[in-house]
């Protein structure tokens, strides 16, 4: 059993990344399974090293120990790259040379597609005239979902304790794997990753179970191992709202400073005892 904690150094840790870290090492402590740390910097305009710092020392207080190195996202670019040119060379992603701008326009056409999801303006450019923009435009990649999905099939995934579940990856639309400003997007690299450290069991919070829609479709399009889940209740503060990385009075930085005793709070944590004002948010 091998499970992970994959902070973004991109603000402080706050009691909600606490929760998710101590879930993950206790599950790993419980049956000598292995926890491992990975530093999803890949977004370099937003990630800071402070913040990386600043994560490993929180962790340390709560008395989370991880083994081996901590992975960084920044050092596996070349692994990113191979699964896009993998998906590339079987036509399952194109480049998109849209603006947020060029996005927001179409889709507030009368008969454009509804909701958020990509209206596929640059799926079906002619190989010319992508040649030629691809040349000259900064551009995304972004797979062709329904492609993608067909040639996936059926998508079982298991929510551990609660049973299996099918994937739908269409509800996403023409996701983007790798972007114009890193070379690639969340999904892309956290599944590569995934796989790569051999990770059995991805516990995480509940806000993120509809990226393993996505997540699950990657796995099966790369021929990657697919983990078992468990997607834990969000820590909500006094206005009933999931925390943020703004929430500053929450930010473990803060709480550590303030002199609170970081394994009295893991356990309660673990107990599921939050501090006052704090709660749990069902799953
Ligand atoms: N870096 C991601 C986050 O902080 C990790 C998500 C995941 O655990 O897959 O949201």
């Amino acid at each position: 059993m091998l499970t992970r904690f994959a902070p973004s150094p991109t603000g402080e840790l706050h009691l909600g990344h606490a929760y998710s870290a101590l879930l993950g090492f206790d599950a790993a402590c419980a049956v000598g399974g292995a926890f491992r740390l990975r530093i999803d910097d890949i977004d370099g305009s937003r990630s800071r090293e402070a913040y990386v710092a600043a994560a490993l020392a929180d962790l340390a207080w709560l008395g989370v120990a991880w083994d081996g190195e901590p992975l960084r996202q920044s050092e596996r670019l070349a692994a990113y790259q191979a699964a896009l040119d993998d998906l590339r060379a079987r036509d399952l992603v194109y480049p998109c040379f849209c603006t947020r701008a060029d996005i927001a326009a179409s889709l507030a056409a009368p008969h454009g597609s509804s909701g958020a999801l990509y209206p596929g303006t640059c799926r079906h450019l002619d190989e010319a005239t992508r040649e030629h923009r691809l040349a000259a435009e900064p551009h995304c990649w972004r797979l062709d979902m329904e492609k993608a999905a067909d040639v996936a099939g059926d998508l079982p995934w298991e929510e551990q304790g609660k049973g299996v579940r099918l994937a739908d990856p269409r509800a996403h639309g023409d996701v983007v794997l790798a972007r114009k400003d890193a070379p690639a997007s969340y999904h892309l690299a956290s599944t590569v990753d995934d796989a790569a450290m051999g990770v059995t069991h991805i516990i995480r919070g509940a806000d993120l179970i509809a990226s393993t829609d996505v997540h699950r479709l990657l796995q099966a399009l790369l021929g990657l191992r697919t983990p078992l889940y468990r997607h834990h209740a969000l820590v909500c503060g006094a206005d009933g709202k999931r925390l943020a990385k703004r929430d500053a009075a929450a930010s473990l930085a803060a709480l550590r400073d303030s002199g609170v005793d970081g394994r009295a709070l893991a356990a309660d944590l673990l107990g599921g005892r939050l501090p006052t004002g704090y709660s749990l948010q069902k799953a």
